[in-house]
């Protein structure tokens, strides 16, 4: 159903492609936010599309004067940004890299529709394996690769940053740290600029009589690195946080922040990395993703991120086999 005799060519519009538990949530947080005129939701299951808009609009009276309604991908032509969420989810045990084959077949129904719509916005991949699926965009949509932005490791960094700010007793907000490469288990924490009100995380934790041992940085990286699967095994699927990652990034799109936000993207002669799509902190605004940060890494986090590349490069690979 789509509502073009009410198109309003001037509306912010973000259109939603895969209306399941984080495309629902995501739609959700975005009509809460009040950052948006126009919500399209679209989905392969044009039944669940219907129901979520028809949820979606009853919160209206309650929130902000918005339009939400089910629709079709011609609503992409005049999207702001296109946030695609469809696909399956990683069942429990199931790694993201796992899921590979299944989602590339489904984006290769999606990306055409998109880009044949005359879409002119930013395209925001939330479907895992997130960074394959961010590097298969971009190759078939044929778009700019600045208009194709993976959630990477948005999320992975806002569960290290809240791990860090548990253990330091500080706002998470007050955190910056980042975890970078692979959205999955080649993910790499950057221990060397990590801080707490502009004091390295080391200087900040002996002024505040905490002790930073290895072992104890071992630990809080890996809850952040494997608290998918912590939270799979417990509900099922993960979706509040990743949708409240994808309000932050989208904000930082239609508003043109310029916003420093570790997300996925094509990256290019990076310590030695060329052609994959991997997370590093890079610069978001309304052309979308403005420039990656030339961080000055430790060379053991360099090796990581060179490893999380290859990673990612053999899961592309594999798609070009038969066999898989
Ligand atoms: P879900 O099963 O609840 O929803 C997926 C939706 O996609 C379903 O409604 C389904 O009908 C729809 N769909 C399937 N094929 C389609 C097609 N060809 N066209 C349009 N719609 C189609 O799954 P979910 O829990 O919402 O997860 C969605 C994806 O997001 C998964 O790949 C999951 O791994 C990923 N995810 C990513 C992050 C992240 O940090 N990037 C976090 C959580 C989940």
């Amino acid at each position: 159903m789509s509502l073009e005799h009410l198109d309003t060519p001037s509306a912010t519009r973000v259109v939603v492609i895969g209306a399941g538990f984080v495309g629902s949530t995501f739609a959700y947080t975005l009509l809460l936010s009040g950052l948006t005129a126009e919500i399209v939701l679209v989905d392969a299951n044009q039944a669940r599309a219907e129901g979520e808009a028809m949820d979606l609009s009853h919160a209206l009276p309650f929130s902000h004067a918005s339009r939400v309604w089910a629709g079709d991908y011609a609503d992409c032509a005049q999207a702001d940004v296109v946030v695609i969420s469809a696909g399956v989810n990683q069942k429990p045990g199931e790694s993201r890299l796992d899921l590979v084959r299944r989602n590339a077949d489904i984006f290769d129904q999606i990306i055409p529709r998109v880009t044949n719509s005359g879409f002119k916005g930013v395209l925001v991949v939330a479907t895992n394996p997130v960074d394959v699926l961010t590097y298969l965009t971009i190759k078939k949509s044929g778009l700019p690769p600045q208009r194709v932005i993976g959630s990477g490791t948005i999320l992975d960094t806002a569960r290290f940053r809240f791990e860090l700010s548990q253990y330091c007793g500080v706002d998470p907000r007050n955190v910056h740290a980042y975890i970078i490469g692979e959205h999955g288990d080649s993910s790499r924490p950057v221990w060397s600029g990590a801080s707490i009100g502009g004091m390295p995380l080391l200087d900040y934790c002996q002024a505040r009589g905490l002790e930073l041992s290895s072992a104890t940085q071992e630990q809080m990286f890996h809850r952040a690195r494997d608290a998918a699967r912590d939270i799979i095994a417990r509900k099922g699927a993960t979706y509040y946080a990743i949708a409240a990652g994808l309000l932050r990034l989208v904000e930082a799109i239609l508003r043109d922040q310029n916003t420093v936000l570790c997300v996925s993207s094509m990256v290019h002669g990076y310590e030695g990395i060329s052609d994959v799509c991997l997370s590093l902190p890079s610069i978001v605004n309304r052309s979308g993703l403005a420039q990656v940060l030339p961080l000055k890494l430790a060379p053991d986090e360099a090796d990581g991120l060179r490893h999380s590349a290859q990673v990612l490069k053999t899961s592309i690979a594999s798609l070009e086999s038969p066999a898989n």
